[in-house]
């Protein structure tokens, strides 16, 4: 199985537009000194089948889509697909839009809208939904394939317990994790992303072999640019990346 992460950053991106920070890393993104980051989204390849996780960096030729949610940076940009989607009952009816501030962009016509812990099929790779921590209802992604699992969570704040004890009891050789704030920023549990300390334990309690951050914000790639420290076995993700799992 082979995951292909098309963009890492959040929902602003890096650099953000509005960052004129001389200490950010959105400076040192500018001028081509460090990592830029894309709305996140990936695609993975399993056996014959190709599958897309979210649409917030378009272009698509693969056989589904998996949608996390449906904020602008992650089901955004999905004139051109036509695969068949899957995603969650959020409430909102298909092609509506939702509440203006929290829910803004119109539920693409093709979703299809699947229960929380239902798995669907594609070719030989078995993608189940997890419920997770955002403010509106998120699905992450667990992908099973030649014996392979990979897990893709984001928007959360570490992982809700149904959700843990699920990833518990079938272990991820890769789990990628929203974490967009660097440690001590106390409002992340409100917004429903990831810290690090929030992240970290929930890696831990996971059992995954080996974990990969996402969904990466100028503030937390900040603190990585001053030699934030991860623990062995931790990541973080680049936009291009390719890692066979
Ligand atoms: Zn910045
Ligand atoms: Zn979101």
């Amino acid at each position: 199985m082979r995951l292909s992460i098309l963009g890492s950053g959040d929902a602003s991106g890096i650099p953000r537009a509005d960052c004129s920070d001389p200490a950010c890393a959105c400076v040192r993104a500018r001028a081509g000194n460090g990592p830029a980051r894309a709305n996140t989204c990936a695609r993975i390849e399993a056996a014959e089948a190709c599958l897309a996780i979210d649409t917030g960096c378009g272009g698509f030729d693969c056989h589904g889509l998996l949608l996390t949610h449906y904020h602008s940076d992650h089901a955004g940009r999905r004139e051109e697909f036509s695969a068949r989607a899957w995603g969650p009952d959020d409430g909102v009816e298909i092609g509506a839009v939702g509440t203006p501030g929290v829910d803004i962009f119109p539920k693409p016509a093709r979703v299809r809208q699947v229960e929380p812990f239902a798995s669907v099929r594609l070719g030989e790779a078995v993608c189940t939904a997890l419920p997770l921590n955002h403010p509106i209802p998120v699905y992450g992604w667990a992908v099973e394939a030649g014996g392979r699992r990979l897990a893709w969570l984001t928007d959360t704040y570490g992982i809700p317990a149904a959700s843990l004890a699920w990833l518990a009891a079938h272990p991820c050789d890769l789990l990628c994790l929203d974490t967009t704030f660097a440690p001590g920023v106390a409002r992340a549990p409100l917004k429903g992303h990831g810290d690090v300390p929030a992240s970290l334990a929930a890696i831990t309690a996971s059992g995954a072999r080996r974990a990969l951050l996402i969904h990466i914000g100028h503030g937390m790639q900040t603190w990585l640019d001053a030699g934030g420290n991860l623990p062995e076995g931790v990541g973080v993700a680049q936009d291009g990346q390719v890692i066979d799992v």
